[in-house]
């Protein structure tokens, strides 16, 4: 099985973590509320809709990104983000 290392940018230590898919995915589930802030701070619009519609504000694209997505959506979005190295 693979391992990604990297550091998760979520964690307020910058912790740098080495863990499998799985394991990365349970942690990352934890900061469902920091990916939302980061991407609605760096997205103009939503990255999962295929035909999205500009964010009016920040406080419209946060709630559309919690409501009208999967939490599981974001979470994959956070890992596949990373800026991470790949274990064999
Ligand atoms: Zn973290
Ligand atoms: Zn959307």
């Amino acid at each position: 099985m693979a391992f990604i290392a990297s550091i998760c940018p979520y964690c307020d230590n910058g912790k740098q973590i080495t863990a499998n898919r799985t394991s990365w995915l349970i942690h990352l589930s934890g900061h469902r509320e920091e990916i939302i802030e980061h991407l609605t701070d760096t997205t103009e619009s939503c990255q999962f809709c295929s035909y999205p519609e500009p964010s009016v504000n920040k406080k419209h694209a946060s709630s559309h990104y919690r409501w009208a997505h999967q939490k599981s959506t974001l979470i994959n979005w956070a890992l596949d983000n990373l800026e991470k190295q790949i274990l064999v």
